[in-house]
């Protein structure tokens, strides 16, 4: 519950007046407040968010984050993943609620859930909970599309006025790399999408292939090319990294990713040029990091280019950069840098918001709630696949 304040209450007495604020519910204004849940992947994700004006962005009241620690496994294994929401969802769900006074008495008026795509077990654990909620609460649930979530929360800060329909977004992390058109809350196409492995995981496995461990590394690997200044001696010559889907006539037009080919380079030059990684100086490593994010990068800014003139994309005015990839300041660069001419604005939303998380799934049900009362059956089942371009076609 937020604490505000109601209208003064004044009562006179011989020497004062004494003028005493009555904290309550800010009813003034409050539209409705949402409850919503993400579990698509290895977050577990909750968030409450107080719609209380139509005119202002709304307020995110609270949103509690657990995830699964997958560092000895080096990855993410969807039954780990499932047994941790199970553990999880219900505590962070009861936690948000005694935190801010959400009870049956003062319940939230909209439960949003993420309904897919993803891992189908983390799926059902999000889902069957917000249902539960629903019944009990007796309020309308909204199902939402995690990767709508991604792309529509850049357009919370300015309560949905930018980035504006239509605009173009590049979703890439480490589980897809996607460019969607976006012209309204439910039409989104797909202009071009990864061919193998998405853009992140790419990173991760380079990452190891320079001798990092653990897991993120895409992240790790952006802090350690950043940490000291590139050796200036260093000879890139001896990283030869091949742009994918450049090589063989009729892929080259291809509007398409491609990013398993990068990994299979790496080796390769370190192989011919080093011998094993343990030869490779630190200075060297840093160079041969900086190449790899280059390489990757610079790939994703081509074939961007490529798939707005092959698709004769003109007159968008805004283009988002969101996902966990999103937050890396070198793709930053690079993007605003190549697209230039093609946009006026760019958008990239504050990495909390970038990666997994229960606010965007509550801000994309709002949007989706404000648009057409969109709601979704109890019958309603996790949605393991379930294209973008498919969002209106299923309901329940
Ligand atoms: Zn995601």
């Amino acid at each position: 519950m937020l604490p505000g304040a109601g209208p003064p209450t004044v009562t006179a007495s011989p020497k004062h007046v004494h003028v005493m604020i009555r904290p309550y519910r800010r009813i003034f204004s409050r539209l409705y407040k949402v409850l919503a849940i993400e579990s698509s992947c290895d977050d577990t994700c909750v968030s409450l968010i107080d719609r209380f004006s139509p005119n202002q962005p709304p307020l995110v009241i609270d949103q509690l984050k657990s995830t699964l620690d997958s560092v000895a496994d080096g990855g993410v294994i969807p039954i780990k993943a499932h047994l941790h929401h199970q553990k999880s969802l219900a505590h962070l769900v009861q936690e948000i609620s005694r935190k801010n006074g959400v009870t049956s008495q003062a319940p939230p008026d909209l439960v949003c859930v993420a309904r897919g795509p993803g891992m189908a077990g983390s799926l059902t654990v999000g889902l069957e909970l917000a249902k539960g909620l629903s019944i009990a609460y007796d309020k309308p649930l909204v199902g939402v599309h995690h990767m709508l979530g991604h792309l529509l929360v850049s357009r919370m800060a300015s309560n949905g006025r930018l980035p504006q329909f239509p605009f173009i977004s590049l979703l890439v992390s480490g589980g897809h790399t996607i460019l969607v058109h976006s012209k309204s809350v439910l039409e989104h196409e797909i202009l071009a999408e990864t061919i193998d492995i998405a853009a992140g995981d790419s990173l991760d496995k380079c990452a190891r292939e320079i001798g990092m461990k653990g897991v993120m590394l895409g992240k790790e690997l952006e802090k350690f090319v950043s940490e000291e200044p590139l050796d200036p001696e260093f000879d890139r010559s001896t990283m030869e990294i091949p742009s994918p889907l450049a090589n063989k006539a009729g892929r080259v037009n291809m509007t398409a990713f491609a990013f398993s080919s990068f990994i299979t380079a790496v080796k390769k030059n370190i192989q011919v040029h080093y011998g094993e990684i343990s030869n490779v100086l630190s200075s060297q490593l840093r160079g041969i990091g900086y190449q790899i994010q280059q390489a990757i990068f610079g790939h994703i800014a081509d074939k961007i280019a490529l798939t707005l003139r092959e698709k004769n994309i003109k007159g968008v005015k805004d283009f988002v950069c969101s996902g966990g990839v999103g937050a890396n300041l070198y793709l930053r660069d690079m993007l605003q840098t190549r697209l230039a001419q093609d946009f006026e604005r760019f958008h990239f939303p504050p990495p909390q918001l970038c990666t997994d998380n229960a606010v965007m799934i509550g801000w994309a049900g709002i949007e989706l709630w404000e648009a057409q009362k969109f709601q979704t059956d109890l019958s309603a089942l996790p949605l393991r696949k379930w294209s973008l371009e498919e969002l209106s076609k299923v309901k329940n």
